[in-house]
Parts: structure tokens; sequence; C-alpha cells
């Protein structure tokens, strides 16, 4: 059961082969996989299928996207329908590339996380601050915001919903955030939702951090408590990834 585990999430993004994807499941299969970490991969759609006879029994496949519909005239999307019939668990929803490049609304990005939802998807829904916004000091107003549209459309409902906090001024542009506010930034993630959900949900409600987690920073951010695992992007490509799936002990 994910619920009791540190949760550990790679990210392919737009990259990697049908020979990637047969390169990096042979190392996830020799792993070794702590067995109180939670393993999801997020390869792109078009390889979700291939993947699945690569993808070891302790690892779960994510789609990086889905529509927040079940089909009709949506060309190019993708049903949370259609992941699950060819076995995909997971889906990450609202990720920063999606909310910056294809102007994905905090609106849309609840809608398909309460769609996803309903498709028995386990979803992490992104949040995080862009580089302006946090210079303008807006990290909490944003992240509330984006918390609020999604808790919205789930009435209290976060079964199968883990949160993801990225700061995108972090993803690729080597600057670090230390674990102290990593810290501080999930326990207020995590008293809004006590507060404007119930306290059960935020006493319950996991959320992974995402943004240069590497195989040097993984076990000090681990070790703080209100980490709850990661969502990985470049470091998912190699075998650093191991690393980072053991970062919890
Ligand atoms: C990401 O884009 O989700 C991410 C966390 O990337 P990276 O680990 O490469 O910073």
């Amino acid at each position: 059961q994910y619920k009791q585990k540190f949760i550990v999430g790679g990210n392919w993004k737009m990259n990697g082969s049908k020979k990637t994807v047969r390169r990096l499941f042979k190392i996830l299969e020799k792993g070794p996989i702590n067995n109180n970490t939670h393993v999801f991969v997020s390869v792109p759609t078009i390889y979700l299928a291939y993947s699945k006879s690569f993808c070891p029994k302790n690892v779960q496949l994510a789609a990086q996207n889905c529509y927040k519909a079940k089909k009709g005239a949506f060309t190019g999307e993708t049903s949370p329908a259609m992941l699950k019939e060819i076995g995909v668990e997971w889906v990450i929803l609202g990720h920063s590339d999606r909310r910056q490049i294809f102007k994905e609304s905090n609106e849309l990005v609840a809608e398909k996380v309460f769609f996803a939802k309903k498709f028995n998807l386990k979803v992490v829904a992104c949040v995080g601050e862009n580089q302006s916004e946090q210079a303008a000091k807006k990290t909490y107003d944003v992240i509330f915001k984006q918390t609020k549209a999604i808790s919205e459309k789930l009435c209290g409902d976060w079964t199968n919903v883990v949160l993801a906090y990225e700061p995108v001024w972090a993803i690729r542009t080597g600057k670090t955030v230390t674990p102290e506010q990593v810290e501080e930034i999930h326990c207020a993630l995590k008293e809004w939702i006590c507060l404007n959900v119930c306290p059960e949900v935020g006493d319950c409600v996991k959320i992974l951090y995402g943004g240069l987690v590497t195989g040097k920073n993984c076990k000090k951010l681990a070790r703080q408590p209100n980490v709850d695992g990661f969502l990985v992007g470049e470091a998912s490509l190699k075998k650093e990834f191991i690393k980072i799936i053991n970062a919890k002990p």
C-alpha cells in the first residue's frame, strides 16, 4: 500500500526511446529497491504500453498527463480510462511544464485531477511557484491558490491524491532550495489543508518534493519529517535514481 510508504516517482518528460525503456527498467529490476519505498516511473505516453513488459513488479507506471473526459473529440489527448486499460496506475497532473508551456490553468488542472481520480488513477498533483513569483515573495499565495482549486473539485475526498511541491525556479536552473525551506513549505501546505479541507486530510496527505533531487542531496531531504517522497526529473534517467529511491532508510 503506497500510503504507508515513502513515494519516489521518476518523470522522464519527453525523453527516452525503446532502448531507454529496456535499459532503465533493467536497472530498476536489479535495484535493489527498499521495501518501504513505493516507486513509479512516468514515461512518455507513446512508450507506456511498451514499458509494461519491462516494468518490474515492485514499480508502477505513470502517465505524464491525461484529459478530463472518457472519450470524444479531443484530438491528441489521452483519457484516464485508456490509461487504466493498459495497466497504468498513476498520472502526474499540473506539472509546471504543462502549466507554463501548455498554459494549463489551476481550474483545468483541478478538473483533470478530479476526473483521473474518478477512474481510479492515483494522482500526483503538482504545485509550485515560478522564479518571478518567488522573487516577489508570492510562494504561499501561488501554492495555496493552486491547492485551493484542486481542493474545491475534490470536495474533501483526497483518496489517491498526493501533492508534489516543485519550485519551478529550482528545476533545471541549478539553484538549490535547502531541505529546511522545503520542510517549511510542506508544513505550510499541510496546515493549509488542515484548515481549509479538514484535519484528517491534512494529517495524512502526502507531499512529494521535486526540484533537482540528486543522489547527493536526497538523504538530507528525505530526513525532513514532512517530505513524503520525491518527484524526480533528470536523475530518473540515470542509474543515480536507485540511490534516490533508497534515500529513506
Ligand atoms: C521536474 O521537472 O519535475 C523535476 C523535478 O525535474 P528535476 O528533478 O530535473 O529538477
